[in-house]
């Protein structure tokens, strides 16, 4: 069995990519035959709901069809290994097994590899696409069964730095901590390395106003589809595009910051109510002025002095409309990312607009479930709730929620780039169980990570499709996908939403739920593990309950009465009840009366401009900068299987300007060699002026020779962890086939 049957009814549920979490809804597909194997069972209709206003991109237009991709695990796969007299070992090919063999195999391996080596010997690695059950669930697992400090997980490589540096400033983390529709009634915007027109275009929707204003900004070493919503290139603006020198975006905010101080337009009462460390940032930015910030950043002085008056003339300060400084990965993904965030929230603060209504920072979450996957345990440093694992209290009251021992509870693990780094080496990591993630494909210098799962004893991964990372397994375990499963997500404006079940799986798949389950019993733990998403959800909404990250008023069926009500979703914190008994409404704009912080202000953080880890040399001057097509998502493991996806773009390319092209002899559609310090891809070109001449662009949803991950640094930021996916140094040829 390929597809299960619809539901009788349409379900509504949310599109199973990014952090939109654009509503849809899945009716059964009447004139097609289910279980037929090829047909989606279900057709998608899009569905009225604030963050998407009844739009869907193209991948949310046709993710029924992931519901029957051709090659769908249904069934468990192990690869059996043998040992010649001289210990050479040889692996030998992925063949069916029962769900008996392959769990048995994992538990065994498990116990054998911590009796050896100890308990931190296995590693698990999950995702920001799992449901907020199923990520509390693996940090469970994690901590109560294996009992292994080394837990991390994908959103390391995606909203590390946003969230150190917003826990920093403002002491919590909710990507935006505003609905996303109050930007529609912003005179400015100013976005930082995010590419909203392609990775989630409804939500450009909410751009409207502002670019009718003239409000909005963008900083883009590229003219993206997002930058060019600032105006035609000849012809009236509708907002400023600002192209810096890859790697120097924070230097653009430095200069901000210095003419909001130089001119007088920063929010002087506002910072003496609300802010500390006001005085260090002033001193730490008055090195900055535009002139000399233009000859590292290449953005013209005179245009960071229009956008900072631009900025300071929307903020409420000034009596305007109000205005939002908004960061993506394109500025985050950097070994100066967390600085990088400080500074763009150091202006927010300067311009007095955190924690006020129509006014703020933000950060745009990009997995589906990022904002919720990083809050209920499965990262390294973490406990239910948003709790940090070394907080005595958090972790007395989340083991008696688990009803273990505090002292039981590993402490906190190597972050997710360490981790993967530290594979195989020896007294390291000998297990690795992958839930949601595809590292071979996603992760920095992957190369190096194919060479590090090679030299693991055991490898699981859980996942829908064969993706790269699972085809290198030892055991391949089939699980359930978005639309076969009950269960919850986080928007990026932290709003708890419900995953619905339309379809049944095929007959041998299993939740996640069951797996972890199976292997707490196999593995001999007497920790409950519930099957029920909905009563997951209550006990990490007991978990979370005190949390910065509080779910302790909500549950399945409350969710389910608001959205029948025609409520829009509650925003976390949602705690159990509010003074008077009566339940709590939600949160949908945080930090209104006092940050998070113990006096309740916000902090200012000096910081200045280092520059990229892998600068442009005699043998790579040419910098390289990654992203998404509005046709994939992260790995493409999912939408590389969408045949209506694929066909539009079905490779990687390599985006240079005719100006680069002219110098290296490269015309349009050439073949092109890459090199890096790493390692080399290939891909074709793709002339373009919308990239600067001194860059080239390669989106990262691809395996295989144009993988472009393969040449990127691991090199990473020494807050958050996260890598430096967005800037590095290569050589550009013409690809001879050599
Ligand atoms: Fe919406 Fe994102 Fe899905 Fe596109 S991928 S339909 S923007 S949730």
């Amino acid at each position: 069995v390929r597809t299960g049957r619809a539901a009788p009814s349409g379900r509504d549920t949310h599109c199973p990519y990014c952090a939109l979490q654009c509503g849809m809804t899945l009716t059964p597909a009447q004139d097609r035959v289910p279980d037929d194997g090829a047909s989606p069972p279900v057709v998608v209709a899009p569905r009225e709901f604030p963050t998407n206003k009844g739009g869907l991109c193209q991948k949310g237009w046709t993710s029924a069809s992931l519901l029957t991709a051709s090659d769908r695990l249904t069934v468990p796969l192990v690869r059996d290994r043998t040992v010649d007299a001289g210990g050479v070992v040889t692996r030998g090919e992925l063949r069916p097994a029962t769900w008996d063999e392959a769990l048995g195999r994992v538990a065994a391996s498990i116990t054998a590899i911590q009796a050896e080596s100890g308990r931190d010997a296995v590693a698990v690695f999950g995702g920001g696409g799992l449901t907020n059950e199923k990520a509390y669930a693996l940090g469970k697992l994690a901590r109560t069964v294996l009992r292994t400090a080394n837990i991390d997980y994908n959103g390391r490589f995606c909203m590390a730095s946003a969230a150190a540096g917003a826990n920093r400033a403002f002491g919590a983390d909710r990507g935006l901590p505003f609905p996303l529709a109050d930007l529609a009634g912003a005179g400015a915007v100013l976005l930082l390395g995010s590419n909203l027109a392609e990775t989630m275009p409804p939500s450009v929707q909410h751009l409207a106003g502002v670019r009718e204003r003239g409000g909005l900004v963008v900083v883009d070493p590229r003219r993206s589809a997002t930058a060019a919503l600032t105006g035609p290139r000849e012809g009236p603006p509708q907002g400023v595009h600002l192209q810096p020198v890859p790697g120097t975006d924070l230097v653009v905010l430095l200069a901000l910051l210095h003419v909001v101080w130089a001119e007088g337009l920063a929010d002087d009462e506002y910072l003496a109510a609300r802010a500390s460390g006001v005085e260090d940032v002033r001193r730490a930015v008055a090195a900055w002025w535009p002139e000399r910030a233009e000859t590292v950043c290449g953005v013209p002085a005179d245009d960071l002095r229009r956008v900072a008056r631009l900025l300071a003339a929307a903020s409420p300060a000034r009596g305007g409309r109000g205005a939002y400084v908004l960061t993506g990965r394109g500025v985050e993904q950097s070994t100066q990312g967390t600085a990088t965030v400080t500074a763009a929230i150091n202006l927010a603060l300067a311009l007095g607009l955190p924690g006020r209504t129509g006014s703020g920072y933000g950060a745009i979450t990009g997995q589906g479930n990022g904002q919720g996957g990083r809050e209920h345990g499965q990262k390294a440093d973490q406990l239910p709730g948003y709790r940090k694992i070394d907080d005595p209290a958090a972790r007395a009251h989340v083991a008696a929620v688990w009803g273990v021992d505090p002292a039981s509870l590993p402490g906190p693990g190597r972050p997710a780039v360490e981790l993967l780094r530290s594979l195989g080496t020896p007294g390291r990591p000998r297990a690795l169980l992958v839930h949601g993630s595809n590292v071979l494909v996603s992760a920095p210098d992957a190369t190096r990570v194919a060479e590090r799962l090679d030299a693991l004893d055991l490898l699981v991964v859980c996942d829908l499709v064969p993706s790269e990372t699972a085809l290198r397994a030892d055991v391949v375990l089939p699980v359930t996908q978005w639309a076969e499963e009950e269960g919850t997500m986080t928007s990026l404006e932290g709003r708890v939403i419900r995953r619905r079940q339309a379809v049944t799986p095929p007959a041998d798949v299993r939740s996640e739920l069951w797996v972890f389950a199976e292997l707490a019993r196999r593995l001999g733990s007497t920790v409950p593990f519930p099957l029920d998403p909905a009563e997951v959800f209550d006990e990490l909404a007991r978990a979370s309950a005190g949390g910065v990250a509080d779910y302790s008023g909500l549950s399945h069926a409350r969710l389910d009465a608001d959205e029948a009500a025609g409520g829009p979703g509650l925003y976390w914190p949602v705690p159990s009840t509010r003074p008077g008994g009566e339940a709590h409404p939600g949160t949908p704009r945080l930090f209104l009366d006092r940050f998070h912080t113990p006096d309740g202000r916000a902090r200012m953080v000096a910081v200045d401009h280092v520059g990229p880890s892998d600068d442009l040399r005699p043998d790579a001057p040419v910098y390289l900068v990654t992203g998404r097509v509005l046709q994939h998502y992260q790995s493409g493991a999912q939408t590389r299987r969408v045949a209506d996806l694929d066909r539009i773009v079905p490779g990687p390319f390599v985006e240079m300007h005719p100006i680069l092209g002219f110098r290296l002899g490269i015309r349009d559609g050439d073949p092109v060699r890459l090199t890096s310090a790493r390692g080399d891809v290939r891909a074709p070109a793709r002339w373009s002026d919308d990239i600067r001449a001194d860059t080239v662009f390669m989106p990262f949803h691809w395996s295989g020779a144009g993988s472009v991950n393969r040449i990127t640094t691991d090199a990473t930021d020494p807050v958050s962890g996260m890598p430096e996916f967005k800037v590095c140094a290569v050589a550009v040829e013409p690809d001879t086939g050599v």
